[in-house]
């Protein structure tokens, strides 16, 4: 009799990995550095596909809405400042488990501990002004995008 192969629990997929949404914003000193085609062609190379994009200039106060998580640290000044400086560019990204993938196409937010090959590794001259944003959860991702582009304007893009 033919063996049967025994698939041990352990080693079984329960969950199927969903597709997340997740915020890019190539931040104004990307933009100041003439980076935005490198860095889109890395988002892309990596499998991220892109549902919405545009350019836009934050006001003081979009800034510090966007960021509002972080209003009681001590660089939210900095941070507000930098990110109403310049131009910058939003982008919509789906793929399965784009948050995470995301963040590890990025690096760490500090440049001088991201991994080698990293965005910020490669591109980002301090912790404070570090190229790119990323969300840092699927519902984050959803009311980040949202905060930038209503649903009506995210395509499908598959
Ligand atoms: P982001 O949210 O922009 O993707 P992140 O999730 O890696 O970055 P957060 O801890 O959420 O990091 O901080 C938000 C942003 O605030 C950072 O990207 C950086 O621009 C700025 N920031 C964080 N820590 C510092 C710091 N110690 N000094 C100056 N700026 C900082
Ligand atoms: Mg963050």
């Amino acid at each position: 009799m033919a063996a049967v192969p025994v698939i041990h629990p352990d080693n079984q997929r329960t969950q199927p990995m969903t597709v997340e949404r997740t915020l890019a914003i190539l931040k104004p000193d990307c933009v100041r550095k003439n980076l935005i085609g490198e860095v889109i062609r890395r988002i892309q190379e990596a499998g991220f596909r892109i549902c919405a994009l545009k350019m836009v200039k934050l006001s003081r106060q979009e800034a510090e809405g966007l960021y509002a998580v972080h209003q009681s640290r001590p660089f939210f000044e900095e941070l507000t400042t930098f990110m109403s400086s310049g131009p910058c560019v939003p982008i919509v990204l789906e793929k399965e488990n784009a948050v995470a993938d995301y963040r590890t196409l990025i690096g760490a937010t500090d440049p001088a501990e991201a991994a080698e090959g990293t965005i910020r590794r490669d591109f980002a001259d301090s912790k404070g002004e570090n190229i790119v944003h990323g969300s840092d959860s699927a519902e984050n991702g959803r009311i980040e995008s949202n905060y930038f582009f209503p649903e009506h304007v995210i395509v499908a893009n598959a």
